[in-house]
């Protein structure tokens, strides 16, 4: 497939093309499959840069406002969503059609407010979604329309690998994602993508409809609307599924129904949010990653995976065939609680053999709802010869998950089996009893304020624990902030502010309570009122330890150029260097110029600074640049008569 954005001529994709007869792992190279449209607002994509290069600022001219703005990209691959009817009365995706019609609809597209933002007949401007009340962000998005578009019956993991891929290289250019898809394999999808994108720090939601968007009566347009503004307004690390009202977690997903709205269903796990007046995100379930590192996606897939699904009488020919190499991992779909005829010693025998052949075999029960357990004989067998329990995933999650592990090249067999029976994305529940004691806290205080309905105990958790939680991290006291998440309280709660307690600790300048925070899943990429992340408020208090730990969790500064051109300068001009290293470290390019086109390093000269110089001047692609006044750093070293300064940037002495 090759993609195209918002509507415009075709640019050439990763070249992964079909990928039917590919039984090898898939392996993508990582390069920019296409170009940003949003460029007025967004630098170009960018490769794997060096950490200088790698920032998330805005260039051209950008009008002052005062309204937010999220930015989504929105990945459309197909499916009845974008879907027409043609000359036979027959459904089918029509190329170049959703960005050129969704342009003309009122309530999906605010163009009154894109022409004054991008200028009018900006037909490659990125589109607005209408102003949305209790929201606070606009949210601007651009459209990745896929060639040629699936229905997605047709896809293969070539084209979960392409998706994955498209969100990593544009990832920190965008707030969330929403991916446009076909409902009947997006269950598939949205597990394989879960898997794949590896410390997911944003929003990424999977949606499409049972009724093209183009109809009279759609859900189409509902489920479109309410993913973007999630994915713009709500930092949910995980890969979702919209549909029909309810945001579920992708990998729990099934699709219930052909022809209801409310076509799927997350059987062992409630939703994540609901859509109603307002959007009421359980932010209890949401699955964090908890670990200190930078987002990054695995795109080596191993196809060689099968459902293989029990009925009563099954061959052992066919049991067999299904077994055989280049077979490399199975999901054997059991009855009830994990159960297979125990008295077919032939099937067992099978198993045993594939096991020890070193096929991972993965036990899952073929009732939509519930786990499989070692409660019978019929069952225990089936640990006995090296079957794993899959516990309560879906078909879909096991297989894809298998997909995945096996891919892992990096672990061995017995790591590849751990990893099956672990939660690696919420995936599945662990059998470890958890020790529930939420809201025992927000109890006491309900009763004495005469509270109990389960709205207004909600309510009373959001106010008092972001308060608590901030309490506990302002006397760095580790040990209550574990009690006060044992209460029940979203340690990435936020308060009034929509500030986090990640933004405090860095604040602080608590290493310690930082790195427990980020360990707890604690979201980095979470912007406060003002717009600022918990990155900027310790790039304002240089420290480093904290922002190269920030980093390595896959934070990353947001903003104009502009704006961040003048904080160098500033710095420059207050001779701090500490300052400028704090934006080094924090991947910012020290060339950024101000709104008169100056940089730091013409700040530094002017003022005299040596120190600032030596230490930019490694970091400068250009030291030639000129501001408005067609003035380099060199003539401003002249002006403010420091020779030595004059001597390091003499054009005519560089060049010798
Ligand atoms: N056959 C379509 C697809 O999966 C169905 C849909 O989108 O609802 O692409």
């Amino acid at each position: 497939m090759s993609s195209n954005e918002n509507g415009s001529a075709n640019a050439n994709g990763n070249g992964n093309g079909n990928g039917n007869e590919c039984s090898a792992p898939i392996s993508l190279p990582l390069k920019v499959s296409s170009q940003c449209s949003l460029e007025k607002v967004i630098p170009p994509s960018p490769t794997l840069q060096s950490p200088a290069m790698r920032r998330n600022v805005s260039e051209g001219n950008l009008i002052a406002q005062d309204v937010k703005e999220a930015r989504v990209r929105v990945i459309y691959t197909g499916g009845t969503i974008g879907m027409m009817r043609n000359d036979r009365n027959v459904l089918a995706p029509i190329p170049n059609a959703l960005v050129r019609i969704i342009r003309k609809y009122p309530n999906i597209h605010d163009e009154e407010y894109a022409e004054r933002r991008f200028g009018a007949g900006a037909s490659m401007a990125p589109l607005v979604l209408p102003y949305v009340q209790g929201e606070a962000r606009r949210v601007l998005y651009q459209v990745t329309e896929y060639t040629p578009l699936l229905d997605s019956s047709n896809m293969t993991m070539h084209d979960w690998a392409r998706i994955a891929n498209d969100i990593y290289q544009s990832y920190e250019f965008f707030d969330g994602f929403v991916v446009l898809h076909g409902t009947d394999t997006l269950s598939y999808t949205a597990s394989a993508l879960s898997f794949m994108l590896e410390n997911l720090g944003k929003t990424v939601i999977i949606t499409g409809s049972q009724l093209p968007i183009f109809e009279t009566r759609t859900d189409g347009k509902d489920n479109f609307t309410s993913a973007l503004i999630i994915a713009g307004n709500y930092v949910i690390p995980e890969v979702c599924i919209f549909f029909g009202n309810k945001l579920l977690r992708g990998n729990r997903t099934v699709k219930v129904s052909s022809n209801s709205l409310d076509a799927f269903n997350s059987p062992n796990v409630p939703p994540l949010a609901h859509i109603g007046i307002n959007v009421n995100v359980d932010y209890r379930l949401i699955f964090r990653p908890c670990s200190v590192e930078r987002f990054c996606v695995h795109l080596q897939l191993d196809e060689n995976v099968g459902l293989l699904r029990i009925f009563p009488s099954i061959s052992l020919s066919t049991f067999r065939a299904f077994l055989a190499p280049p077979m490399r991992g199975v999901v054997l779909q059991s009855f009830g609680s994990g159960n297979v005829p125990s008295n077919r010693k032939d099937l067992i025998d099978e198993l045993k053999t594939a096991s020890e052949r070193g096929v991972i075999i993965i036990n899952c029960t073929q009732c939509p709802n519930g786990s499989v357990a070692e409660i019978y004989h019929t069952g225990k067998v089936l640990f006995d010869v090296g079957v794993i329990p899959g516990y309560d995933m879906t078909p879909e999650a096991a297989l894809s998950k298998l997909a995945y592990v096996i891919g892992k090249e990096e672990w061995p067999l017995e790591v590849k089996k751990q990893m099956m029976q672990s939660n690696l994305r919420g995936e599945l529940t662990s059998t470890a009893a958890l020790k529930m004691e939420d809201y025992d806290l927000v109890d006491a205080v309900a009763r004495s304020l005469h509270l109990s309905s389960p709205q207004e105990l909600d309510q009373l958790g959001a106010t008092l624990f972001p308060a608590m939680i901030n309490a506990a991290v302002a006397e760095g006291d580790i040990k209550k902030i574990n009690n006060l998440k044992a209460y029940g309280a979203d340690l990435s709660g936020s308060n009034h502010d929509h500030r986090t307690a990640l933004h405090l600790a860095c604040q602080m300048g608590n290493l310690q309570i930082v790195r427990h925070l980020l360990h707890n899943g604690v979201s980095v990429h979470i912007r406060d009122r003002y717009d600022r992340t918990p990155l900027q408020e310790a790039v304002s208090t240089d420290n480093h330890e904290i922002i190269q730990l920030l980093i390595s969790c896959g934070a990353h500064l947001t903003g104009s150029s502009r704006a961040v051109g003048e904080q160098l300068c500033a710095a420059a001009s207050r001779g701090s260097l500490r300052r400028l290293q704090s934006y080094q470290l924090a991947g910012t390019d020290l060339s950024l110029s101000d709104p008169s086109g100056r940089t730091a390093l013409h700040v530094a000269a002017l003022h005299g600074f040596e120190e600032l110089i030596h230490y930019m001047l490694p970091y400068m692609e250009n030291t030639d640049k000129k501001d408005m006044l067609g003035l380099t750093a060199y003539d401003y070293a002249l002006r403010g008569s420091h020779a030595s300064i004059a001597d390091l940037l003499n054009p005519a002495k560089k060049n010798e």
